[in-house]
């Protein structure tokens, strides 16, 4: 649904991803990985673009490119074809791009997020085309103050998959949350490892009051995506306030200054001389789509609501749970094995700890937050316990069960919360009083005493059964 905004804010993204979870390059037999290489290492004639070299399509690519149109609910073109996208460029060896024009791969597909509104949104998707990745220049300095810069081709001939969207976002927050959940779909059919740098980077299309359109090119985080968009929104609003006009260009987002900054006037069409690739054929996909849709995983979305069903938790945790597919997979391994929905609260409780840290769920085990859930499931720790087992196991290792002797975190028996209880009421009559007289804050003053004589030990709502037994008597 798109609904209408008074600013009539209109913002469209163009996704670069690399397709990097792929054996070889586009073209060559080059590997796709090169992370542990050092500066064109990854090489061939074929990636070099030298002449006489021709290109050899990995069919892998046709079949990442069908899995992603799949999953993002768009039609898959049968027959598909190359162009080659001619421009002058140090990074681009062979003078054009080999990309694909008219008959996209894939188009008409769409990506549903939560909209502003608190309504469900269907971001169309206008197209997705596979091109190949130019080299990398290595700039001293920043962008557009650098006085030199080094060709890495390494990357040259990488193969990505271009999603482009319609202009359906209507904030900056929009935005973001789309990138997330392409991002989270992307990872689960394992097309892409979006953790090495520079694997999905977006170009940000915004305008207002349906004026002249800026583009923002290459941003590689969402949250810098998020900002260029709002900064835009800002810069656009301001000019026409003061009766100046936007004018079309391509502009470059500075992530340290929060600005962004006019790169050129942006090219049209003409400009790139799109013909047909003279050295590939038409490619027929046609007889590969079933095949492919035989191996789609079950997709975040899906996931999410079998969540809700199977293990009896609210949207909002099944969400949490589910948008890293690693941490579905760390939190279901669990559930198997113990209470399901104690281990979907303190799964949760992890993610947010790891998220602090910025760490990746390699940092715990999942026979760790099985043993967390069953320590707490037989009152042996509490709410702060676990999470005090949690953070020390992140910040320094050990096991839950060394943690609770180390940390001295066992909860309090019955018979200490018990006698805890008995002196609260015994110390604090006043309270007491103020309770018998209606105030029901006195109850939790007294039972926050409690929990300070056991040293937060005493499970809270024990407590305030045996504050209410002793009040009774
Ligand atoms: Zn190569
Ligand atoms: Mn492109």
């Amino acid at each position: 649904m798109v609904y209408e905004n008074p600013d009539q804010v209109m913002i469209g993204l163009e996704i670069h991803v690399q397709l990097n979870k792929a054996n070889t390059k586009m073209f060559c037999g080059c590997t796709a990985d090169y992370t542990k290489n050092g500066p064109n290492e990854c090489v061939c004639p074929g990636c070099l673009a030298l002449p006489g070299t021709l290109p050899v399509l990995n069919e892998k690519i046709v079949d990442f490119a069908i899995k992603v149109g799949l999953a993002l609910n768009a039609k898959i073109n049968g027959i598909t074809d190359f162009y080659l996208k001619n421009y002058f460029y140090p990074d681009l060896g062979a003078g054009y791009q080999v990309t694909q024009f008219d008959k996209p791969i894939v188009y008409d597909g769409y990506v549903s997020i939560d909209g502003e509104d608190g309504q469900e949104h269907k971001i169309r998707i206008r197209r997705a085309h596979m091109e190949d990745d130019p080299a990398r220049l290595v700039h001293f300095g920043t962008i557009d103050k650098s006085t030199g810069s080094m060709a890495d081709f390494n990357r040259s001939g990488m193969p990505l998959i271009e999603i482009v969207t319609e202009p359906d976002m209507r904030s900056p927050k929009e935005v973001r949350r789309f990138l997330d959940k392409l991002r989270s779909i992307l990872e689960y059919l394992d097309v892409v490892d979006s953790s090495r740098e520079g694997s999905i980077k977006a170009d940000v299309n915004v305008s207002v009051y349906h004026r002249t359109r800026v583009e923002v090119k290459n941003i590689s985080s969402h949250k810098a995506a998020e900002k260029a968009a709002q900064y835009e929104i800002m810069r656009q609003k301001d000019a026409y306030r003061k009766g100046k006009e936007v004018v079309q260009e391509t502009r470059h987002f500075d992530e340290i200054r929060n600005v962004t900054i006019s790169l050129r006037v942006k090219e049209t069409l003409d400009d790139y001389r799109y013909f047909p690739s003279f050295d590939l054929v038409s490619y027929s996909v046609g007889g590969r789509i079933e095949k492919v849709r035989k191996t789609l995983p079950e997709l975040p979305d899906a996931r999410r609501l079998r969540f809700i069903k199977q293990y009896d938790v609210s949207d909002a945790l099944a969400k949490s749970l589910t948008t890293e597919k690693e941490f579905a997979d760390f939190f279901e391994e669990a559930a198997r094995k113990t209470d399901p929905k104690m281990a979907a609260s303190w799964a949760d409780t992890i993610r947010g700890e790891l998220n602090y840290r910025d760490l990746s769920i390699k940092a715990i085990r999942t026979q760790d937050l099985i043993r967390i859930v069953e320590l707490f499931s037989q009152k042996k720790i509490n709410d702060v316990g676990g999470v005090e087992i949690i953070r020390t196991l992140l910040d320094e290792g050990g096991t839950p069960d060394e943690i609770v002797v180390l940390k001295n975190l066992s909860m309090a028996q019955d018979d200490e919360t018990e006698r805890a209880a008995i002196e609260a009421v015994t110390e604090n009559q006043e309270a007491v009083a103020d309770y018998k007289n209606g105030t029901e804050k006195a109850l939790n003053f007294l039972v926050g005493k409690v929990m300070q004589k056991t040293k937060g030990k005493a499970d809270a709502k024990t407590a305030r059964d045996m504050v209410l037994k002793v009040l009774e008597k």
